[in-house]
């Protein structure tokens, strides 16, 4: 276990806004994560850092979790909450494992994956979440969860709700697929048309893979060039008489039906539409190629950043009555 004061926690997140950290514990095993929460049993977990907004000082102890591992036996897969995501989606690529491969690129670790149950190009983790693994920040015991108790959603899951300071999630299994007939998932509009622009007919989940990441390094903006945290907002899902009351006056407002009967709005849209795209203040921004996506051009403060979610948040509300959830975790 390491213990550092002071530090500076702009290289350890993606959005790369300046917050001094009191005291920065770094763990390496379950053994060392038990004496850290016996410390501070209170302490904010951080990750690969790229879903928090810093927006001043961080007061009170952040542990580090650096638990490192993958092993698979037949087509279960265990990682531990430090790894890649982006890392392990490579993995079982390369081990010829379907069941992840939408999912490459998004950055952050394993263990963080679970929270939100990270989704992207139509599929989202829980399709092949087998179970999660987590200590239980009072008893420091080791629990595992099935990922029926997980409630996992849309951008949620009972780890970002009720179990938000309960426990600490130490490591991720996942059932992959290795058989010859596994469907991989091409519905998504940008992937299908990537798979198209390559002649790919019958595309392999590499195929798969390889697309994703492409489209990604095309469209979405890199933290390595401009700070960012991805979408900093969900977008809403609404009842489909809202949605209906609302295309008859936006006939081109983007709508997707859900299975349960609600339609998924498409925040992007939303914020375009009230001129933020592209907009600039200072160094805090929305970019200029996706609207959900809050940036720092360099030496915005996590305040100015907030600042400016909540004036999105407000015109979105007064032009169309609907009110965005951050997505991005505020600390
Ligand atoms: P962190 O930012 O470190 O932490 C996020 C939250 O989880 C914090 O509240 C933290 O305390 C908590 N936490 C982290 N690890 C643990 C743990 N082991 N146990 C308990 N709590 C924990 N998300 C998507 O869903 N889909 C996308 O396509 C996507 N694309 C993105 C693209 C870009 C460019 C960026 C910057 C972000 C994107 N994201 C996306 C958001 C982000 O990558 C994910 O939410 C990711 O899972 C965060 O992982 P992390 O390790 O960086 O978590
Ligand atoms: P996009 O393709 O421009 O689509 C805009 C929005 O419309 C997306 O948010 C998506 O919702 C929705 N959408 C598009 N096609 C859909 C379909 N066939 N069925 C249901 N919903 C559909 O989005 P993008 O910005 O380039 O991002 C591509 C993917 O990466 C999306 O899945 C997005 O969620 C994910 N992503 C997430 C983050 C993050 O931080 N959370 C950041 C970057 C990218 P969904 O978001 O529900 O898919």
């Amino acid at each position: 276990m390491h213990t550092a004061h002071n530090v500076d926690l702009a290289p350890h997140t993606t959005f790369g806004v300046r917050a001094l950290c009191d005291t920065l514990v770094t763990v390496r095993s379950t053994q060392e994560l038990a004496e850290a929460l016996e410390s501070y049993p209170e302490a904010r977990i951080l990750g690969g850092g790229s879903n928090i907004l810093c927006t001043s000082d961080v007061h009170g102890p952040v542990i580090h979790l650096r638990l490192m591992g993958v092993t698979k036996t037949d087509t279960l897969v265990t990682a531990q909450a430090g790894e890649s995501w982006h890392g392990l989606v490579t993995w079982c690529v390369e081990r010829g494992l379907g069941g992840l491969e939408n999912l490459a690129l998004i950055p952050g670790t394993v263990g963080a994956a679970p929270m939100q149950n990270i989704g992207a190009y139509g599929v989202e983790q829980d399709a092949c979440c087998a179970g999660v693994t987590v200590m239980d920040r009072r008893t420091r015991e080791l629990i595992r969860l099935l990922p029926t108790d997980c409630a996992f959603g849309y951008r949620t899951s009972r780890f970002k709700q009720e179990w938000r300071n309960r426990y600490v999630i130490t490591e991720v299994q996942y059932r992959l697929s290795n058989a010859p007939d596994y469907h991989v998932h091409t519905e998504y509009r940008d992937v299908a048309e990537e798979l198209a622009a390559r002649h790919c007919s019958q595309p392999s989940l590499r195929d798969v893979y390889e697309a994703v990441v492409a489209i990604r390094q095309r469209k979405l903006p890199d933290p390595a060039s401009i700070g960012n945290a991805g979408s900093f907002f969900k977008n809403p899902v609404v009842l489909a008489s809202q949605a209906a009351a609302l295309r008859d006056v936006h006939p081109q407002m983007p709508t997707y039906p859900q299975s349960d009967g609600t339609v998924k709005i498409a925040a992007a849209w939303l914020i375009d539409q009230c001129g933020w795209k592209g907009y600039r203040e200072h160094d805090a921004g929305v970019h200029d190629r996706q609207a959900l996506v809050l940036v720092n051009h360099g030496t915005a403060v996590g305040a100015e950043i907030l600042d400016l979610a909540n004036r999105i948040q407000q015109s979105v509300v007064e032009r169309f009555g609907i009110p965005l959830e951050t997505e991005v975790n505020v600390w």
